[in-house]
């Protein structure tokens, strides 16, 4: 398992370089691509490729060589493989076959940017890609407003304003999120704050509408469950007479300003009972 590089060429380590040039083939998932990081460091070797289209089709076969004695180097387009990357098959099959998998350290995009994040990074949950559909992205959302860790997304340039639009509407506008563009190359650029800020700014900037995106959300703190006012709940207790509970805490959110999941969860954990 070999990291390659999320853009500047030089975020390899020598042995990922050496192990590239001593075994009998590379598995890419690209091989133009590879090959550009290949020739900038001279490496010389043959090529193999392992995408999703043919993943299935193909890692029998890469099994087969491998259980003939070859040594094989799996890299993806950039970071880590595996990580939202073709290989997951490759690395289960090897496993059932006895066959020794070694993971060199290197780039992840995830990871990068958590390390910048500035936020709780001993604990974090790594979700990947929202979904594009867009019921499911907001029931995603919703589920991850009660995440305590810290969060790590990563997101298309084309989505990005829209997700970042549902966060502020979903996790609550003072959500404090790092939207980090471009790691590693020429356009980097890191932007941190609330919710709505991060909004404001990027939705006025042409440079976010390309580029590789990685979100980062700070999980909610117990605390804050705790420390809604007395008054808060007296008043959802009055409003859920005349209507239910979750109109309750809609009305309420909004003249408020409480994220509606925040007060749900402290209803529930005050009342352990809502109808
Ligand atoms: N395996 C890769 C890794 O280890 O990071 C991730 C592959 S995934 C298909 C590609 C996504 O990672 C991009 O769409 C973007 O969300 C994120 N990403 C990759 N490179 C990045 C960079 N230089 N800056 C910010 N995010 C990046």
């Amino acid at each position: 398992m070999v990291p390659t590089p999320i853009g500047n060429l030089l975020d390899i380590t020598y042995r990922s370089i050496d192990i590239l040039k001593k075994v009998d083939y590379i598995i890419t998932e690209n091989k133009k691509h590879t090959s550009i990081l290949l020739n900038y460091f001279f490496i010389k070797n043959k090529l193999l490729t392992l995408n999703i289209i043919n993943e299935k089709k193909k890692t029998q076969d890469y099994i087969n060589i491998l259980k003939d004695g070859n040594n094989l180097a799996l890299v993806s387009n950039a970071g880590t493989p595996v990580i939202n990357d073709p290989g997951f098959l490759l690395i289960k099959y090897a496993y059932d076959n006895n066959i020794r998998v070694v993971p060199l350290p290197g780039s992840c995009a995830a990871i990068t940017a958590l390390s910048a994040s500035g936020l709780q990074s001993n604990k974090f949950c790594y979700e990947g890609f929202l979904s594009k559909k867009k019921q499911l992205c907001q029931n995603q959302i919703k589920k991850l407003s009660e995440e305590k860790r810290t969060i790590i997304l990563y997101e298309s340039p084309k989505r990005l304003i829209n997700t970042i639009k549902l966060i502020k509407k979903i996790m609550g506008k003072k959500r404090k999120i790092l939207v980090a563009k471009e790691i590693t190359k020429k356009w980097e650029n890191i932007q941190r704050g609330a919710a709505d800020k991060i909004l404001d700014k990027i939705s006025n900037d042409d440079n976010w509408k390309k580029g590789e995106i990685t979100i980062i959300i700070n999980g909610i703190k117990e605390k804050k469950i705790q420390s809604i006012p007395k008054k808060i709940f007296k008043i959802i207790n009055i409003i859920k007479k005349e209507t239910s509970v979750s109109s309750a805490i809609k009305i309420v959110s909004k003249i408020y300003g409480y994220p509606k999941n925040i007060l749900y969860n402290a209803i529930i954990n005050k009342f352990k009972k809502v109808d």
